[in-house]
Order: C-alpha cells, then structure tokens, then sequence
C-alpha cells in the first residue's frame, strides 16, 4: 500500500512538474510575442510616414523633369526605386512578426473544461499555500467538452486565477472569507466561463484599457497577462469582459466554442493523419 502511494505521489508531482514547465514555456512565448506586437505597432507608423515621403520625392522629381538634367533624373529615380524597395522589405519583416503573435500551438481538440481547471488552480495557487484564500472549480460535470487548445486555456485560466490570487492576498486581506470560483454553463454552440474573487476590485485607472499591452498597477508587472488572456480568447472565436462583482471584487467572463461530435472525430481523423505521416 506504501509503496503504491509514494509511486502515486510521484506521478502527481512529476505531472505537476510537467504542466508548470509548459506554462513557464508558453508564457515567455507569449512575452516575446507582446514584445514583437509592441513593436509592430511602433514600427508600423514611422514606415507608412517614410513610405509617403518617398513617393512625394518621386512625385515631385516627376513634376521637376523638365527643370532637372537628364543624370539628376535618373540619380532620383534610383534613389527612390532603392527607398521603396527596402520599405517594402521592411513592411515584409513586420507582418512576418505579426503572424508569430498568437502563442503556439493552434491544434485544437476537444477537452472537458472542469480538469482544466483543476489544473490551472494547482498551478496558481504555488506560493500561496499557506494563505485563507479558497479556490472553488464550480464548473458543472455534464458540461459538453470545448474544442480549445489546451495549453493555452491553463494558461488563460491561470493568469486570471494568478491576477485573482494575488488581488487577495495583496489588497483584500478585509475579505472575511478571501476565495476565488471558477463557474462556467453553456448555451446553444457557446460555453461561457467566469472567474470571479471578492477581492478589492480593478484600480480605475486600469479599468478602461485592461486588455492593453504594459497596462499594470504591480511594482513589477510586465502588464501583459490580460493581453495575452484576450488573445488566447479570441484566437478561439470568443469574447473576454470584466465586470465588478456585485458582492465586491471582480468577475472576468469569456466564451470558448463547444465541441460537436463530428468535430471530435474530426480532431481524432487529424491527429491519427498527422501520427500516419509521421
Ligand atoms: P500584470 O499582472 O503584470 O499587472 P495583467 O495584464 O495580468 O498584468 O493585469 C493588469 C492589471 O489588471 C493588474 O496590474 C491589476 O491592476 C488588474 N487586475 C487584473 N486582475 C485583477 C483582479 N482579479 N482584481 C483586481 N485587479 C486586477
């Protein structure tokens, strides 16, 4: 019986092990991937600007060929063709940096959402042990399966319960019963989630653009779990929203797509196609 229990404690450990391992991955993707949107974004305004410059001088080199000798011309023309060029190259290399944003991974399966969870409320709570605050996964059994990646959702699913945890034990400590739910229901080809704590609630001045990039309130907040949490969302064709709790704190909800049967079997014909072709 002994001996059972300990290989059992160990397969536990090593699975949790395994899983923080492929969120620490996951997450510094997801950094590298803000990075990269933050700099598209700033990148992208300074080229269309040069992009216009550049076809002005073309336009008034045009317009001054009568005024310019023939060397001239043809020294613009170039200079201009060559300006052009390297822009285009350079918008190239942008929208190849936008198409790596999205975190890996865009194998979907259908998954049961209520171990999901599970799994992310271990993974959030490491660090907090030791404090009141109570997870609850509310999520019903029979509730269908979602066709979602799964990495990604323990990691959505973490960094909301993350960003909950650490309201509770930094600033809700007033909280008599400090806890965090975890509630989901379907309806029609639709499963919304809510992750709910009685914690202190949003600071109104992130309030308004909580899902922007480098929007934080913490000393050493990077900003960027909740814009990761909104992409995750609707790379799966949902919507994610907070809301302030009625009995305090705040309530994130978001919607992931149910799974169909024949999208089970399709998901199932795929991975055994892609095990076929090695
Ligand atoms: P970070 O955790 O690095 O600050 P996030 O994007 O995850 O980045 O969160 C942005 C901000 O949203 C946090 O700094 C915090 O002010 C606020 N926030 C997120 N979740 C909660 C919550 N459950 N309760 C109160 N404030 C929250």
């Amino acid at each position: 019986g002994i001996t059972l229990d300990v290989t059992d404690r160990e397969v536990a450990r090593a699975r949790l092990q395994g899983l923080y391992d492929e969120l620490l991955h996951v997450s510094r993707l997801a950094d590298a991937g803000v990075m990269a949107s933050g700099l598209v974004h700033e990148v992208a305004q300074p080229l269309t600007a040069a992009t216009s410059a550049v076809q002005a001088a073309k336009l008034t080199a045009h317009r001054a060929a009568d005024l310019l000798p023939r060397e001239l011309q043809e020294g613009l023309a170039q200079a201009c063709g060559l300006g052009e060029g390297q822009l285009a190259r350079a918008g190239e290399i942008l929208e190849g940096l936008r198409a790596c944003i999205i975190p890996h991974g865009t194998v979907r399966s259908p998954e049961a959402l209520r171990p999901l969870v599970d799994d992310a409320c271990i993974l959030a709570m490491v660090g907090f042990g030791r404090s009141r605050i109570e997870m609850r996964n509310a999520v019903p059994e029979g509730l269908p399966d979602v066709l979602v990646n799964a990495v990604q959702i323990r990691q959505l699913l973490f960094n909301l319960l993350r960003n909950a945890i650490q309201a509770l034990a930094e600033r809700g400590a007033a909280a008599a019963a400090p806890a965090v739910t975890v509630t989901a229901y379907a309806q029609d080809d639709v499963v919304t989630v809510q992750v709910a704590d009685n914690g202190p609630g949003l600071a109104p001045e992130v309030a308004a653009q909580l899902f922007e990039p480098f929007v934080t309130t913490k000393p050493d907040g990077m900003g960027i779990g909740l814009s990761l949490c909104r992409s995750i969302v609707e790379a799966h064709g949902g919507s994610i929203c907070a809301e302030a709790n009625p009995g305090g704190g705040v309530a994130f909800r978001f919607t992931l797509p149910v799974a169909h049967r024949d999208e089970a079997a399709r998901a199932k014909q795929d991975e055994d196609g892609a095990h076929g072709s090695g």
